[in-house]
């Protein structure tokens, strides 16, 4: 039998390609040749509705013409050079200045990644070197939260908080300790207890258990992506950081997903008026054009990371001129095209078309969002809140996109959105009716 090209395509990947989570018995490929704004095409000329900015980025949207003639410019200009020791690259510069100024006022030092994972690793050194230079060292624990997700490296791995990231890995890092996710929906997790009350009481518990002089850093999402976009309560940022204040522990956050206009600000540190010592970000700083990823550092951290022989690990791609140069014209979009503004007014649009298309359904159990991160969590029974059963072989997400070609992705029995920026209101209403076109059969057991 002849295959079409496209049918050579999807068997060529299942003979070469390991892709993430994917077992190898599995026969379908959806592979992607084209993306314009919001919309992808495959290799069978079938549109699709990008809802998730491929994984929680693509603020700017696909094909952006003006980032390639960039790329293309900074390649013939200067496509690679290291930034170790006392070397560096224009571009690498701009854009360090540009996000400290962008950034919370004690943060104006900037440590260049490849992408999100790196990033994590990169700030759980720190963290604990940092106290090592301060005569400290004692100060190895990480503190975290179950349901999060920092990444796949052993350090960010390690305070990722699902035992699906861990089991077959083993051993993981050691002195990591998780604590309960703000999860508001979820009462049951804080025993009728206010929920911050509760979590602050455990992690000064935690703290006391493991002794503050042992402890380096919390990490955490500000909002919890792949936990199912956990938004906590106004007041939990705010007080975790006074009690980390009060024992000489650092605040990480992990802002891959939720900087560069995701929530409405350009950190979601602002949205929560939070200072953290250190913010990694990823994904949104180029829109996904290049990989590339920067932390946020702290003007007291950094003087102890800069003492004596200076910081030492780096990666070869530390500030990449052509990852560097895209990332500076990406920023240029969002800031012309007001897209922070954007995410708070379509993000509310959205969540409303969500709430007409679905509000009604017996399995939506919740629907929140903060700007342009959304979700809606299904349950099998609105009144206990049971998590809606998934059924591996009719997961919804998948439904929704062979059906109506409307990407949404699943995470933790919620099904999640977070759009490119630019999405628009006709969009929107597409992916709402999509997911209701496919939610409305859905029965409670999950079939
Ligand atoms: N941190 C968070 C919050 C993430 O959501 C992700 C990826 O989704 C990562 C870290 C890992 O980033 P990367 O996949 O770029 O390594």
């Amino acid at each position: 039998m002849t295959l079409t090209p496209a049918q050579q395509l999807a068997a060529t990947d299942r003979a070469h390609i390991i892709h993430p989570y994917l077992p190898g018995t599995a026969e379908e490929r959806v592979v992607m040749t084209e993306g314009k704004g919001c919309r992808l095409t495959d290799a069978e000329g079938r549109s699709y509705l990008d809802a998730t900015g491929g994984l929680w980025l693509a603020q700017v949207g696909h094909g952006r013409k003006e980032i390639a003639d960039v790329a293309h410019a900074q390649m013939q200009q200067l496509e690679y050079f290291t930034s170790f020791w006392e070397f560096s690259n224009d571009k690498a510069i701009q854009l360090a200045e540009r996000l400290a100024t962008l950034a919370p006022d004690n943060l104006n030092h900037v440590y260049f990644t490849s992408g999100g994972s790196e990033g994590n690793e990169a700030a759980i050194k720190m963290a604990r070197y940092y106290h090592h230079r301060r005569g400290e060292g004692s100060r190895t624990w990480i503190l975290a939260r179950d349901k999060a997700y920092h990444g796949i490296g052993y350090g960010g791995g390690s305070a990722t908080g699902f035992p699906v990231y861990h089991e077959g890995f083993a051993p993981m890092m050691p002195h990591v300790s998780h604590l309960t996710p703000p999860w508001p929906y979820r009462t049951e997790l804080y025993g009728g207890a206010d929920p911050t009350d509760f979590l602050i009481a455990e992690l000064e518990g935690r703290i006391a258990e493991i002794g503050a002089s042992n402890i380096a850093a919390m990490i955490g999402e500000p909002i919890m992506g792949v936990g199912g976009m956990l938004v906590p309560p106004a007041d939990y940022w705010p007080r975790v950081r006074e009690v980390l204040d009060r024992h000489g522990i650092l605040l990480i956050f992990d802002e891959v997903v939720t900087a560069y206009g995701r929530v409405g600000e350009w950190f979601a540190a602002q949205h929560f008026d939070v200072k953290p010592d250190i913010i990694t970000t990823a994904k949104g700083i180029t829109s996904g054009y290049t990989p590339l990823g920067a932390l946020l550092v702290s003007d007291e951290v950094t003087e102890a990371l800069l003492q004596d022989h200076g910081f030492p690990m780096g990666y070869t791609y530390n500030g990449h001129p052509v990852a560097a140069a895209v990332a500076l014209a990406n920023l240029d979009i969002i800031e012309r095209e007001n897209l922070l503004s954007r995410a708070v007014t379509m993000g509310e649009y959205l969540h409303a078309q969500l709430t007409d298309a679905l509000g009604d359904l017996p399995i939506v159990g919740e629907i929140r969002s903060v700007g342009m991160m959304l979700a809606v969590e299904l349950v099998a029974d609105r009144e206990t809140r049971t998590p809606l059963p998934m059924n591996p072989a009719r997961m919804p997400h998948d439904v929704i996109r062979r059906e109506t070609g409307v990407i949404v992705r699943d995470s933790a029995h919620s099904l999640v959105l977070s759009p490119p920026l630019i999405m628009t209101e006709q969009e929107a209403k597409e992916a709402a009716t999509a997911m209701r076109s496919v939610l409305e059969r859905t029965t409670p057991a999950g079939d």
